[in-house]
């Protein structure tokens, strides 16, 4: 299963990778509603299972399934083993970061199938990212490695969830693109979109649709928003040196023509140092990924596949 911010989602998943049951839900508040969750999947299985695979928002400790920090909506979770919350029985628990659970998804079945060297990025409400160097998971000594969303791209930016200042996060997240849009609105500038009647602001799917369709406002909110995405993936591509780099969550939505801008950029910028162009592309397992991913992580542990 796949523990997000806004969703909680979980799959019967075998070991090519395909989803046998899906199930999803508005992120559990609760250690009980988390519980009724996994066990009202479990019941559906019609074959036994190897174990739990969890990927989870925040620092998870592989090694225990420990939930190390987890700032924002899951903070409930902070300090808990997810097998404990989840109380499987004998069923092994495996756990890890969400945006790494979602590489490695990528890299068993997906857009980077049999690659050792991979960096992927996920935009939600917040940015994600995990690290692949020679088929290991970069993890740190604390297990905060590929944090890539908080890498610092300005240094005179706004103050970000992790306490950093202009971090990658406050320019290019669902969140710093929906509160640029609005801020837009707020100065009365013109925009297609407006606040809904309950005051919600116009969500990131609204802004790309209304960008294609010619509002200049989305249009500038969003070509900021890939210019230091793009200066952030030239830095990546610069320190991890990977076969591919993998774009992942919601921005799929954005479509094709932003890979091809996003690498045409970024190529011209990394060629010289890296004596090629690393292919940018979206995720393919799109949706349930995160989920498959995790599975993954109890069928490596068992041996049953490699990267
Ligand atoms: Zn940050």
């Amino acid at each position: 299963m796949d523990i997000g911010g806004t969703g909680i989602k979980a799959a019967i998943v075998d070991t090519r990778g395909q989803l046998r049951e899906t199930l999803y839900q508005p992120s559990p508040r609760t250690n009980s509603a988390l519980h009724d969750f996994v066990h009202s999947l479990i019941k559906r299985a019609t074959a036994p299972l190897r174990g739990i695979g969890v990927g989870c928002r925040g620092v998870i400790d592989p090694s225990s399934t420990r939930v190390k920090s987890s700032p924002g909506d899951l903070n409930f979770l902070e300090g808990q083993l997810l097998s404990d919350a989840i109380g499987a029985g004998d069923l092994p628990v495996c756990a890890e970061n969400d945006a790494r659970v979602a590489l490695i998804g990528e890299v068993l079945w997906g857009a980077a199938r049999g690659r050792r060297n991979v960096v992927m990025l996920t935009l939600g409400t917040g940015i994600g990212g995990a690290v692949l160097v020679d088929g290991a998971i970069l993890h740190g000594v604390n297990g905060a490695a590929g944090h890539l969303g908080h890498t610092t791209i300005d240094p005179r930016g706004g103050l970000c969830i992790c306490g950093n200042y202009g971090c990658l996060e406050t320019h290019f997240s669902s969140r710093a693109i929906e509160s640029d849009y609005w801020a837009h609105i707020h100065r009365a500038a013109p925009a297609k979109l407006s606040m809904s009647s309950t005051g919600e602001v116009p969500s990131l799917e609204a802004i790309f649709r209304v960008a294609a369709a010619g509002d200049e406002c989305a249009r500038y909110v969003l070509d900021r928003a890939i210019e230091y995405l793009g200066a952030a993936l030239v830095s990546f591509l610069h320190t991890f040196d990977p076969e591919i780099f993998i774009l992942g969550g919601n921005i799929v939505a954005a479509g094709p023509q932003l890979i091809a801008t996003i690498q045409d950029r970024v190529a011209r910028r990394t060629r010289r140092l890296l004596g090629r162009d690393v292919p940018i592309v979206f995720q393919q397992m799109v949706g349930y990924g995160g989920v498959a991913g995790a599975a993954g992580l109890v069928f490596l542990k068992q041996n049953l596949l490699a990267i």
